[in-house]
């Protein structure tokens, strides 16, 4: 597949929904050069560790995810793409139908302008002391969750000359960011100055769900009717906003209610969802092979011990590589088709595995997290051995491993 050259794929709903495509009518959702990678050969991976990211995958989360709602898809990849890699996963996105991308910071969201991403692009995270006058000049949208952080925007956007687009963020019940009740009023009506002085345009109202990955969890219909709540105060000011959004992920797959008029979907582009597939794998070449005695005790802390002579394989990766040190002892690698415990404690660098009689030498590749297919630990399970969210799994994989794409492009 192409980089997508035209709107044509998209549906009218899709592209009326869109946030900035409304306004400035752009005629190609313009992915300007594809910045992924070359397609490497399998059978070629570099001799290092990897994280193999298979955008095909990522796609086909986000068409199952749009065939879902009828609202647009904004794919999210703040925290560097969830760890895959924000441009390929973004570029990847918005070729399967993804009509907006969403991002914490303004450094992530301008990272993916001088990528080349074209579509709209919003931000939700930042200090009132951010520089949002560079983010309206690369038109990012700016949520606001403050009457501070409104005028901080409608003040930078004078100063250049331009209207910012905003989407007014309110708390409805996760009480975590996000304007609180009290403050509708008062944010809407100084947002409707901002229009007036056109300094600023309230493109939408968000606000983000607590349990939403618990089905029928009470709080997400309080949400919802929290959100129209807030809308109505909107409107009564005299806004307009043409986005309102709500679902993330879970409350996409479970919550139709709450679907409005876009979804932020962030983990089901990575395989976080009922019916998604995982797009990453994690390898790595043993480095060295080596035998201990019956009492011997493996790496720091001598926490292991071996009960007979035992066969180590040392792997490159430890807790600096997001490797969990609390799974030490738990944990589990894939190695030529078998399952393989790691023993001792994790490192800063590297993990040993007790390698059995399984036939391996030194460059011979473990799997440490696959999609499950052939049976190597998933990102699920290393969440369990790690007593966290595969979220944290995903977004802990440390820069210093080499990122190799396939698919789509
Ligand atoms: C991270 C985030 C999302 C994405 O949610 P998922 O559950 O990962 O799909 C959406 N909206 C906001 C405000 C977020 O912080």
């Amino acid at each position: 597949m192409t980089a997508l050259t035209s709107s044509a794929s998209l549906s009218p709903q899709r592209a009326r929904s869109a946030p900035v495509a409304a306004v400035r009518a752009r005629e190609t959702i313009g992915i300007v050069a594809p910045t992924v990678p070359a397609e490497p050969q399998l059978a070629t991976l570099p001799a290092v560790p990897t994280l193999e990211v298979d955008l095909n995958a990522v796609a086909a989360n986000v068409r199952t995810l749009a065939a879902t709602t009828c609202g647009s898809i904004m794919a999210v990849v703040k925290a560097d793409g969830f760890g895959h890699g924000a441009v390929p996963i973004a570029i990847a996105a918005v070729q399967a139908g993804a009509t907006s991308l969403g991002v914490a910071t303004i450094d992530e969201a301008l990272a993916l302008r001088t990528a080349g991403l074209d579509v709209p692009l919003l931000s939700w995270l930042n200090p009132v002391g951010a520089d949002f006058a560079t983010a309206v000049a690369h038109d990012i949208d700016l949520a606001v969750p403050t009457l501070a952080h409104l005028n901080a925007v409608a003040a930078a956007a004078h100063s250049i000359g331009r209207v910012a687009r905003v989407h007014l963020h309110v708390d409805t019940g996760l009480h975590r960011d996000g304007a609180p009740r009290a403050e509708w009023a008062d944010l809407s009506a100084a947002a409707r100055q901002a229009e007036r002085l056109g300094v600023a345009t309230v493109a939408g109202a968000m606000s983000h769900l607590p349990c939403a990955d618990r089905p029928g969890h009470p709080s997400t219909m309080a949400g919802r009717a929290a959100l129209l709540d807030a809308v109505s105060v909107m409107r009564a000011a005299g806004l307009d906003p043409a986005l309102v959004h709500l679902a993330t992920t879970a409350a996409t797959q479970h919550a139709p209610e709450t679907h409005f008029d876009l979804s932020r979907i962030g983990a089901g582009l990575y395989g976080i969802g009922r019916g998604l597939r995982a797009a990453l794998t994690l390898s790595a070449p043993i480095v060295s092979v080596s035998e201990v005695a019956a009492g011997d005790a493996v790496g720091y802390g001598q926490t292991w011990v071996a009960s007979g002579p035992t066969r180590l394989g040392l792997v490159p990766l430890g807790y600096a590589d997001g490797i969990p040190r609390v799974a030490s002892g738990i944990a589990e690698v894939w190695v030529q088709g078998q399952r393989r415990p790691i023993v001792g404690t994790i490192s800063m660098d590297q993990l040993v595995v007790d390698i059995g009689e399984v036939p391996v030498e030194a460059g011979t590749r473990v799997t440490i997290i696959g999609n499950g297919d052939a049976g190597e630990p998933t990102v699920f399970e290393w969440s369990r051995w790690s007593q966290t969210v595969p979220h944290e799994i995903m977004t802990g994989l440390g820069a210093r491993i080499t990122r190799v794409y396939r698919g789509l492009q």
